[in-house]
């Protein structure tokens, strides 16, 4: 599975619509403290089913929508998609008709939020299992946060042991156990 576009409308400072294009290799932001760096790799994680508000650097969810300034009013909803590849057919089978698919996730101010998947309403946490099994999810190492390294250093055994699991590619085999055992 490969990220081709993410799309953020309202969120956070990106009031307006905008889109990332991600090509294939390295992609870097760059740009002067403030413009949105930060805010940009926390939708990502927002789409991915992020349910802390805390990662978000925010008191409360509804705050990743545009707050408004001095020319623009504050927005009541806030969306983020995510064009992902499929062409390798390694989404979970729910997903996997498709060569494409469009994940998003849109939150209506005290409403809470929304998950589609090609345009199908489902579950945060199908969100959460479509990107644990691509080794990839709004937790996954593969997104390293100020400060990680040194947490990793000094982790118990049991959360390093997460991390290696990640890599292993089987934390999508223990997000089902668990759903499975809650059932
Ligand atoms: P740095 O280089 O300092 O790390 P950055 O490029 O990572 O900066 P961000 O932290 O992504 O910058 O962006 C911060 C900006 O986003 C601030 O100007 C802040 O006011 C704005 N911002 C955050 N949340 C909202 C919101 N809900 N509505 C409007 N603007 C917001
Ligand atoms: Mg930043």
């Amino acid at each position: 599975m490969k990220f081709k576009r993410l799309r953020l409308i309202g969120f956070k400072s990106f009031v307006e619509p905008t889109d990332f294009v991600i090509e294939p290799g390295l992609t870097g932001v760059v740009g002067p403290n403030g413009c949105g760096k930060s805010n940009l790799v926390e939708a990502l994680r927002w789409v991915m089913g992020e349910a802390s508000h805390k990662a978000m650097r925010a008191a409360d969810m509804n705050d990743v929508i545009f707050s408004g300034n001095q020319k623009r009013p504050a927005r009541n909803t806030a969306e983020v998609s995510i064009l992902i590849d499929n062409g390798s057919r390694t989404a979970p089978a729910q997903f996997n008709g498709d060569d494409t698919l469009e994940v998003s996730r849109r939150i209506e101010r005290e409403q809470g939020s929304l998950y589609r998947v090609n345009g199908r309403e489902v579950r945060a946490r199908d969100v959460q299992i479509l990107f644990a099994d691509a080794s990839s999810g709004s937790r996954s190492p593969a997104l390293v946060h100020q400060g990680r390294i040194g947490e990793i250093i000094q982790a118990k055994p049991e959360q390093r042991r997460r991390v290696l699991e990640e890599a292993a590619g089987i934390s999508g085999l223990h997000a089902r156990r668990h759903e499975a055992e809650l059932r």
